[in-house]
């Protein structure tokens, strides 16, 4: 199925009003225009939910052809509406012209076939945070896929060198961890399994950088940069909160006036979930084995109470106004 034109209403990259694309300029020279120098030139997308869209999204701005999957009809939609949406905000905010938009679109196709990624190039995995779900998927498609496509999964948090050794083809196997909301965000952690060859992390970053994004090279490991960093913050602050040492609004304030930082760790809980932090805590924990990694028992009982944060209407703060 080929996408149509943008309709319009709010995601999170309008939540977060960012200024930019976080990218240089997109250039409207009609689709193809990279496609012809690129070695990376038919994208799938695996997922089409909030990272997914995403995903497909930035590709097919910068004049690549993408292919994006999901499970049924109605996820697969409803990740083209979120896509034509975000697009439709670029172009109502100047930041891309109703050119480039169109031409975007006409870019990307939508499956539930998993087997009409046969001509892809390279596919990015974004499906759900589950390693059986993602071993099914990267063994579907190796099956399917060209001796000399490239894997990549956007996990947050898997082991690459597990899904490279079960997938069939471990050197072209790769993570390529881009972050939300994904047209926005300059990152992506380019992440080596103990397998991949220095031909696949070539082609990759070369790709990344395409994309109009900064590659950071990094091992496989629990966490990767980002969120070995990050989260452990956020965990932290909630233990500060717990000790009853600081308020979660001056909890907050500290951080963005005495570090610069642009959120307070509290509030950037909320917006990625207290559920995703916890997750996460728990992988650093159990998979380095350090108490330094141990989730803060609030983090716990927030979790365990359903207070997740703005998705459910009240987490360090509350949202139910
Ligand atoms: P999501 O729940 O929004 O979307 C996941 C999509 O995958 C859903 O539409 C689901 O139907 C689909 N899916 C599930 N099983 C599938 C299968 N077998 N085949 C095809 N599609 C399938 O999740 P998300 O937030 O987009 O996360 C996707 C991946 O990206 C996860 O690995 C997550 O850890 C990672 N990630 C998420 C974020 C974030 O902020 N949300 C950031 C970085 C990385």
């Amino acid at each position: 199925m080929k996408l149509g034109r943008p309709a319009g209403h709010a995601d999170l990259a309008e939540t977060l009003d960012c200024g930019s694309l976080g990218a240089p300029p997109v250039q409207s020279t009609g689709p193809g225009a990279l496609y012809t120098k690129m070695k990376l030139q038919n994208i799938g997308v695996i997922g089409a939910g909030t990272m997914g869209n995403g995903i497909a999204q930035t590709c097919a701005i910068r004049g690549y052809k993408v292919i994006m999957h999901d499970v049924s009809e109605s996820r697969v939609n409803k990740g083209s509406d979120m896509l034509e949406n975000s697009l439709g905000r670029l172009v109502k905010k100047e930041k891309i012209s109703q050119d480039d938009c169109d031409q975007a679109l006409a870019r990307i196709e939508t499956t539930t076939d998993i087997g009409a990624m046969v001509d892809s190039d390279l596919v990015v995995e974004a499906a759900s945070e589950n390693m059986e779900v993602k071993l099914q998927i990267f063994s579907q498609l190796h099956e399917t896929c060209g001796e000399h496509a490239i894997l990549a999964s956007n996990t947050s948090s898997l082991s690459l060198t597990r899904i490279a050794a079960a997938s069939g083809r471990p050197d072209r196997v790769i993570g390529m961890h881009f972050f939300n909301p994904v047209p926005l965000m300059a990152l992506v952690e380019v992440i080596r399994a103990l397998q991949t060859s220095d031909k696949t992390y070539d082609a990759v970053e070369t790709l990344a950088r395409d994309l109009g994004k900064t590659p950071v090279s990094v091992k496989d490991s629990p966490g990767f940069v980002v969120n070995r960093m990050l989260v452990p913050m956020i965990n932290e602050a909630a233990f500060i909160l717990y000790e009853g040492l600081a308020q979660a609004e001056d909890i907050d304030a500290a951080m963005k006036l005495g570090a610069a930082h642009p959120m307070g760790p509290l509030t950037l809980a909320d917006m990625i979930g207290l559920d995703v932090c916890l997750w996460v805590m728990d992988v650093l924990h159990q998979e380095f084995g350090d108490s330094k990694f141990r989730p803060c028992p609030l983090l716990k009982q927030m979790v365990d109470a359903g207070y997740l944060g703005r998705k459910s209407g009240r987490g360090f703060y509350d949202y139910s106004g």
